[in-house]
């Protein structure tokens, strides 16, 4: 029997035994990333799928269209993620499209010393106690997923002031070992104003033990910012605010050996370079088109 192969039904119809059912292409840059280095991904794909998303180490992000007609978002591993390889996976529609490799390494940002009261160091049971609740309200926090993203045109650092102490640092309290550092120390004299990085909802006000005054922003899919050691805060939960809009005051609440702010970004509950973040949501704000 002869077949016919015509022209450009043949042509897809050979493409379609050589690809996934979605013809995809994803990239993903920097290849060689930091613990808590945000990375941006690019998918291009046929069709108009819903849920378009992008994976790495079990958390998943959510990709917008942008101007090109492609997907753009970020992933970022943990600050204590393993290093070595890792796979960015592409989800659309619900399953894998494609997939990209990696590489994950420890930046060695030094060292700090904290001397602080010893009651930071060994919790009296009612410390532990509420320890365990601020806890818990983050956490719930850092885990939601609001499907709508709130912000628009890329972040900024709240102060634009001195960093004190940049995001990675290991930390020694009192001369014991603890979680490396998780934000960005900003100088800041008590009661300067402190000013929303972007977009969002006021999710959690709370006086926490360690972190003081706390203001936790969602911005939507996932990504939360956090305002540690404030003197004041000035919103209330379920409060929308805006870029540069007041959100409290500068402190020295919680655990801490001065006055300053410490600035946090989480992405898909990662916690992620607050300076490589406000730089990488403005490449991501350009091909977004905003
Ligand atoms: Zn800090």
């Amino acid at each position: 029997m002869r077949r016919r192969c015509l022209g450009w039904f043949c042509a897809l119809f050979l493409l379609s035994l050589a690809m996934p059912a979605w013809a995809a292409s994803l990239q993903v840059e920097p290849k060689r990333l930091a613990l808590g280095q945000p990375a941006l991904v690019r998918l291009c794909l046929e069709g108009k799928p819903e849920r378009v998303r992008a994976e790495l180490n079990g958390r998943e992000t959510a990709l917008q269209q942008g101007r090109d007609g492609c997907w753009y978002g970020a992933v970022a591993p943990d600050l204590q993620d393993k290093t070595g390889r890792a796979l960015v996976r592409a989800i659309a529609g619900g399953k894998q499209v494609a997939a990209a490799r990696i590489e994950l390494y420890l930046r060695d940002r030094g060292a700090r010393k904290l001397k602080v009261d010893p009651k930071y160091l060994t919790l009296s049971p009612e410390a532990l106690k509420r320890y365990r609740r601020d806890r818990e309200l983050m956490q719930k926090v850092f885990g939601s997923f609001t499907p709508q993203s709130e912000w628009r045109g890329g972040f900024m650092l709240p102060l634009d002031s001195a960093v004190v102490s940049v995001f990675g640092r290991r930390s020694f309290v009192n001369g014991v070992e603890r979680s490396p550092h998780g934000g960005v120390d900003l100088r800041g004299a008590t009661g300067t104003p402190v000013p929303a990085a972007a977009d969002g909802t006021v999710a959690l006000v709370i006086d926490a033990y360690f972190s003081g005054n706390t203001v936790l922003i969602n911005h939507g899919q996932g990504l939360v910012s956090r305002y540690l050691h404030l003197s004041q805060a000035l919103v209330k939960p379920g409060q929308k605010v805006k870029k540069g809009e007041i959100i409290g005051k500068v402190g020295a609440t919680g655990r801490v050996t001065g006055p300053h702010l410490d600035f946090g970004v989480k992405l898909a509950g990662a916690r992620v370079d607050p300076q490589d973040w406000v730089a990488l949501s403005q490449v991501l704000a350009q091909r977004l088109g905003e």
